[in-house]
């Protein structure tokens, strides 16, 4: 196993709704095929539909392997995050990417604990919409002050989950 393959292994934000909302699919994708491997491609109205399906992917296994990997599609194929680059270019070594991973999950898992004790257990959802739908929540109802202090925690978690994602992860399209 290359130390990249070994990173992505114990990592998977790329797949499990931390990093990115859904995935989007391209002409050359095979949507239908997806669909059949259990994949909830979603197809939108308009005068240029887009096929996406949603993250925490279906398809992204407990020991992070991909259940449809020879069938992924382009976006699957071809994202490699910062981190990734950076090893596989040997600025980083991989005992230092391991650590920006591991900083990672831990950081995505204390979102994830700070949605449930607001009571979103929603975990088929990604981190950014069920933030989002928490925002939502806030704005349309009183919330009494240990609610707000618990909304303050999480709102903090998720601004610092997104500053390193940004630093070690996005790559500017
Ligand atoms: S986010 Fe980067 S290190 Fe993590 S699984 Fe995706 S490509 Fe691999
Ligand atoms: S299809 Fe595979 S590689 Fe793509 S998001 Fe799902 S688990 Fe990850």
């Amino acid at each position: 196993m290359t130390p990249g393959e070994k990173l992505c292994l114990a990592c998977g934000l790329c797949c499990d709704g931390t990093l990115f909302d859904n995935v989007r699919l391209e002409a050359a994708d095979e949507a239908k095929h997806l669909k059949s491997l259990g994949l909830p491609v979603t197809v939108s109205r308009g005068k240029e539909p887009v096929a996406r399906f949603p993250q925490p992917c279906s398809a992204l296994c407990p020991d992070c392997t991909c259940r449809v990997y020879a069938h992924r599609p382009k976006q699957c194929r071809t994202y490699e995050c910062k981190v990734y680059q950076s090893l596989q270019s040997g600025s980083r070594k991989p005992a230092t990417a391991m650590r920006v991973v591991t900083n990672a999950r831990r950081q995505a898992d204390r979102v994830r604990r700070l949605l449930r004790a607001l009571g979103d257990h929603d975990e088929h959802r990604s981190l950014g919409e069920r933030f989002f739908r928490m925002q939502c929540r806030m704005e349309e109802k009183p919330a009494d002050a240990d609610t707000l202090a618990a909304f303050a925690d999480l709102s903090l978690a998720v601004h610092r989950l997104k500053l390193l994602a940004h630093a070690k992860f996005h790559v500017q399209a």
